[in-house]
């Protein structure tokens, strides 16, 4: 701890985002980054507690609290505050196999849990954790590093999001020949085809990185269904390891009245459409849901949802509107949300911003539910129908929705995005290739080896947790390489 009283004489700040009304005319990222000095005196606010909550990664309410892959945030703290930004990455790295994803979309649970938190502003984590491996990149030292040994071992991927590259990208280190096998016709999962382009950029970041990670060594195989453009029979006899990291993919229905409407659409047909006719063409081959003009209801609170929101707006849609089923956040920690949980509090994310801006107020409405969606004589959405809830607890204490009388509303629609969730992976993989499920028809395995009950095959992330985040799939990416180094060779060195 280089500054011991860097937490008192220091107050946090962030670089300022481009503003709204500007960085909606462009699908660009939207965050500036901190001269060198301003990053370190923010490296001088970590305190080097005792028990560093932040980099613990325990479950706390049912919520991550701190960082769950260990990220030696201490540690690399003090080395932004010396300045020493090659060590910093080299710590960073240790631990983390993609901090440029990390550092632009983790929702950071290690801020939730930074103990000058407690009484002040958090230590800028994030924002430290995304410069140190920017700056890294700029100055060149991000090369291929190719393994020393061979092992002569053979490992299949299934699915390339974050989960898929942090296990390949482990295994690879450890001498496997790794092969990733990815349905789309680009690498990356929802890095690629899910968070948008303003948030995570494709080309800059994603493809850098997978290019990278091409050079060391690894395969991908794109536009080929693992259980339709090859067999999982043949993958199993192929390779001496399979590994699973499809991904949670089936969304969440609604199921009301003229649910079959045209207009009305999932939030992912909408937001991977748009991310690759921007790649393709820069949206000129019009193969994409274009809200341009268009009145758009957006059903889902969460963050795929403000996704929906910013991707609207930069159509420049006629209006938008966020609907939520649940009650309204508050705006500070409560008594019954301590640190160092996950702090359960309203977060402005940036399409709410953004809507804010243009048009004067937050698109979410909370307590809402959707009764029905009214269409015109083409068939084409055109009303949506609702009631505003209260939650109250049923006779087993439960609490449940129920409708307030008199608070029914017709919101005009174009456009209807059903963002609402995810329910679990697609079937067809996992029956073919015999694994078992769990009650929520997760891939089953255990969370310390990743093993399902069929030999030689593993799962991992979103298709074995379900619905989770960047940085948990990179966690489970790399516990389940370890797992197959431990099968391959009887040992493991992979942390
Ligand atoms: C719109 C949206 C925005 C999000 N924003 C954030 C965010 O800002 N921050 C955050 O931390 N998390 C975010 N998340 C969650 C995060 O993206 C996921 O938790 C994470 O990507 C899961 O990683 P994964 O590798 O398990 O699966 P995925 O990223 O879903 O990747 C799975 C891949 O497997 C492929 N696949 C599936 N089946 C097969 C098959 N049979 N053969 C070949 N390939 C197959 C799929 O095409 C896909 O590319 C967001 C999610 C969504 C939907
Ligand atoms: S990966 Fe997420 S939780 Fe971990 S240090 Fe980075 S921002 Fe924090």
């Amino acid at each position: 701890m280089g500054k011991p009283t860097g937490f008192m004489e220091y107050e946090r700040q962030l670089p300022e985002d481009r503003s709204p009304l500007e960085r909606m005319k462009d699908w660009e990222e939207f965050h500036f980054v901190f001269d060198e000095k301003k990053q370190q005196t923010q490296g001088a606010r970590c305190m080097d507690c005792g028990i560093p909550f932040c980099h613990s990664g325990l479950l706390l309410a049912g919520m991550a609290s701190g960082c769950p892959i260990s990220n030696l945030i201490p540690e690399w703290n003090d080395l932004v505050f010396r300045g020493q930004w090659q060590e910093a990455i080299e710590r960073l790295h240790l631990t983390n196999n993609f901090p440029e994803f990390t550092g632009r979309v983790c929702p950071a649970p290690c801020e939730g849990a930074c103990t000058v938190g407690l009484n002040d502003d958090p230590v800028t984590i994030k924002n430290n954790e995304c410069r140190i491996i920017d700056k890294a990149y700029e100055e060149g030292w991000i090369k291929p590093k190719l393994p020393k040994v061979k092992t002569g071992k053979t490992v299949a991927i299934v699915g390339s999001g974050p989960a898929g590259l942090a296990c390949a990208d482990q295994l690879n280190k450890a001498g496997h020949a790794v092969t990733v096998y990815e349905r789309a016709d680009r690498v990356g999962g929802l890095l690629m085809y899910g968070i948008p382009n303003m948030k995570l950029d494709k080309v800059k970041v994603v493809e850098r990185r997978v290019d990278l990670m091409k050079q060391e060594g690894v395969t991908f195989v794109t536009n080929c269904e693992v259980g339709k453009d090859i067999s999982a029979d043949k993958l199993k006899a192929d390779f001496d390891a399979v590994v699973l990291c499809g991904g949670s993919t089936k969304s969440r229905d609604l199921t009301v009245e003229g649910r079959e409407l045209g207009g009305v659409h999932f939030a992912m047909a909408f937001l991977t459409a748009n991310t690759k006719s921007l790649l393709d063409s820069n949206l000129a081959d019009g193969n994409f849901i274009n809200a341009k003009d268009k009145h758009v209801i957006i059903i889902g609170g969460g963050d795929t949802g403000t996704d929906c929101v910013a991707t609207a707006i930069r159509h420049g849609c006629a209006s938008v509107n966020q609907f939520e089923i649940m009650p309204q956040p508050p705006t500070e920690r409560q008594e019954n949300n301590p640190w160092p949980e996950w702090p359960k509090v309203l977060k402005v994310d940036y399409g709410q911003e953004e809507a804010i801006a243009l048009y004067g107020a937050d698109p979410r409405t909370y307590c809402i539910t959707t009764k029905k969606l009214v269409g015109d004589e083409n068939g084409n959405v055109k009303e949506v129908h609702t009631v505003n809830i209260a939650w109250q607890k049923d006779d087993s204490g439960r609490f449940v929705p129920v409708e307030i009388e008199g608070t029914q509303k017709v919101w005009q629609a174009d456009i209807v995005l059903l963002a609402m969730g995810f329910l679990g992976p697609d079937d067809s993989v996992l029956e073919q290739m015999g694994v078992e499920r769990d009650a929520r028809s997760n891939a089953k395995a255990a969370y310390d080896n990743y093993q399902t009950n069929v030999d030689n095959v593993f799962a991992a992330g979103d298709m074995r947790r379900g619905q989770s985040l960047v940085v948990w799939a990179i966690h489970e990416g790399r516990k389940a390489a370890r797992a197959v180094d431990i099968l391959l060779m009887g040992e493991s060195s992979l942390a």
